[in-house]
């Protein structure tokens, strides 16, 4: 069976000993059940920090793997599960922002945190990701939050950390040495840019010549520009080309899963300034977009000027 590794115990009982003001009730406070390290029988054989080596999934990679220092897992689970609390100004949505502030800025306490997945808002799941391979998470996580340590750690900096929290909400005595919180709502708008690869991925009717053509680009859950907003936020995409020669425009074809089908529209971009992608269609419920994009054949000069999608998400 998995085991908690000593300072990720001693991080959750400090934690209840200040939040869980009503043992034995289960008000706004923090209950034992709701501080979770070692994952029960839903986890085993998952890809989680809630597993040790004997009730981690074989082959796991993205918490055995991802990071060197994931790498050899030993029978300790490595993240610590936080539920939702409410005393004074503490309370968990506080206390996620505050973390996640002091991962950014660097505190020393942070520095074995692998993650942190949270919620400002309810509804919205953010991922503060060392590695910087996602950002978002799975919905259970709108009411609690979850703290991923690096393997070979064993939970070091957690103490350090809740000892932090409750100085800075003025629940325990001392000098509050950490950032003031500034939820990131100001980096709510991602952008990234993809090139498409070479070639013609489409004939004319649509049909699939060349796949290694095509670039297949992933999204953050968003309503699509001009429909309404998902999650608080719409996607919006645009292409650019240059050095055309002959003038001629490079066609492309765009397929965006909107979570319930493919919505499928043709697009011709000349060379200069960016031009926007308009699409049809809303998003099906808060889920991520899917979108495949490649050039469709044309004049021969097309096959190879440079390209790019720029996805924005505001
Ligand atoms: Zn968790």
């Amino acid at each position: 069976m998995s085991a908690a590794p000593q300072e990720l115990l001693e991080a959750r009982a400090l934690l209840l000993k200040h939040l869980d003001m009503h043992p034995g009730t289960p008000p706004a406070d923090l209950d034992p059940a709701e501080v979770g390290i070692v994952g029960g029988p839903a986890h085993v054989g998952t890809d989680t920090y809630h597993c040790g080596v004997d009730t981690l999934a074989r082959g796991s990679w993205y918490s055995a793997g991802e990071s060197p220092r994931d790498r050899k897992p030993d029978v300790y689970a490595a993240a610590l599960d936080v539920g939702d609390f409410s005393r004074g100004k503490a309370n968990l949505r506080h206390f996620s922002a505050w973390l996640v502030a002091q991962c950014a800025a660097g505190a020393s306490f942070t520095r074995d945190i692998r993650e942190v997945i949270y919620s400002l808002d309810g509804r919205t799941v953010r991922r503060w990701d060392r590695l910087g391979l996602r950002s978002n998470g799975g919905l259970d996580h709108t009411w609690h939050t979850h703290i991923s340590f690096f393997r070979d750690a064993r939970g070091r900096g957690a103490v350090a950390m809740v000892r932090a929290y409750l100085i800075h909400v003025s629940i325990l005595p001392g000098t509050d040495t950490t950032t003031s919180t500034t939820p990131q709502e100001d980096d709510d708008m991602s952008q990234q840019t993809i090139p498409v690869p070479a070639g013609f991925a489409y004939n004319e009717r649509g049909d699939l010549l060349a796949p290694e053509s095509a670039v297949v680009i992933g999204t953050e859950p968003a309503g699509y520009a001009p429909n309404p907003l998902v999650a608080g936020r719409r996607i919006y995409l645009s292409a650019m080309t240059d050095h055309t020669k002959t003038g001629a425009p490079v066609k492309l074809r765009v397929a965006v899963h909107d979570g319930a089908g493919y919505v499928v529209t043709t697009h011709e971009i000349k060379a200069g300034g960016r031009t926007a992608l308009v699409i049809g269609g809303a998003a099906k419920g808060p889920t991520g977009y899917s979108i495949t994009i490649g050039r469709i054949t044309g004049d021969p000069s097309t096959a190879t000027l440079p390209l790019s999608i720029l996805v924005t998400v505001a």
